[in-house]
């Protein structure tokens, strides 16, 4: 990494080697609230863009997947109901602590005996290459200071055959709803996290990222970089949101 080396925080530009510990405060601070302020944001949306996501990874029973960036383990759970063996990564400790928990309350780790969790830098994997059946990362690709790398370590770790999903914001073309999205999320977003988690900045920082993320063809292609091939985009609600896919072949 050289010195002048510079990473997105929000809309700041801030030294690379700084952003992983300011990403990591700020999901330490919201990890408590996490789940009750996406139902909010989202107005319970982000449920039924993680059972479509879900659905386009088609887990099977015995399968061995990689959640990575998986915190709380909403995707986890899902994927776990289909027998497949789940392994949820994050870099932040104490969103999985909430999602340890959230599982013991569910019964889920005791029932299906397929989830594993385990503390990684979506970066820099400590997985052997291939053997994960299908990767897994929602709502995390955004957050991490070097994407292509990610991407590079999400190919390693798939097996020849091996499938990659991402879920993540985009921005949506559709006309007229760009404009109120835009004044919901700038304005109204850090004000729900002020009301509902103590905490405007933070929510703040997770709308801007999403504004400097690059747009889905952009991503596409660093997709592609990473060595994927078949690669697909599923924007919905005209790109608010996509679901990425690619195949190691
Ligand atoms: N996948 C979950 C979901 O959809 O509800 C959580 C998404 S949350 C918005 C983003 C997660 O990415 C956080 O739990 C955060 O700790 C994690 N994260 C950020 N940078 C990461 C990195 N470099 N490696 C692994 N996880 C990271």
């Amino acid at each position: 990494m050289t010195a002048s080396e510079t990473a997105s925080f929000g809309y700041e530009d801030i030294p690379a080697e700084e952003k992983e510990g300011r990403v990591g405060a700020i999901f330490s601070n919201v990890a408590r609230k996490y789940d009750v302020m996406n139902d909010a944001m989202s107005v319970g949306m982000h449920r039924l863009w993680k059972d479509k996501f879900v659905k386009r990874v088609r887990p099977q029973p015995g399968e061995a997947i990689l959640d990575m960036a998986g915190g709380t383990g909403d995707i986890a759970f899902r994927m776990a109901k289909h027998g497949a063996n789940i392994t949820v990564s994050d870099i932040n400790q104490d969103m999985l602590d909430v999602g340890i928990e959230r599982a013991g309350k569910r019964g889920i780790a005791k029932d299906t005996g397929g989830l594993e969790w385990s503390r990684q830098n979506a970066e820099e994997l400590t997985f052997p290459d291939r053997v994960f059946d299908a990767y897994t990362i929602a709502f995390g690709i955004r957050n991490v200071t070097h994407i292509d790398r990610a991407l590079a370590e999400a190919h390693r770790v798939l097996k020849f055959g091996g499938r990659f999903f991402c879920l993540e914001f985009s921005t949506t073309e559709w006309p007229g709803f760009s404009e109120i999205y835009d004044v919901y999320s700038h304005k109204l977003v850090p004000k729900l996290g002020q009301m509902i988690a103590g905490d405007e900045e933070s929510y703040r920082y997770l709308i801007e990222s999403i504004r400097r993320f690059p747009p889905m063809p952009e991503f596409e292609k660093m997709i592609q970089a990473a060595g994927f091939k078949r690669t697909k985009v599923e924007p919905i609600l005209g790109g608010l949101v996509a679901i990425h896919s690619g195949w190691k072949v």
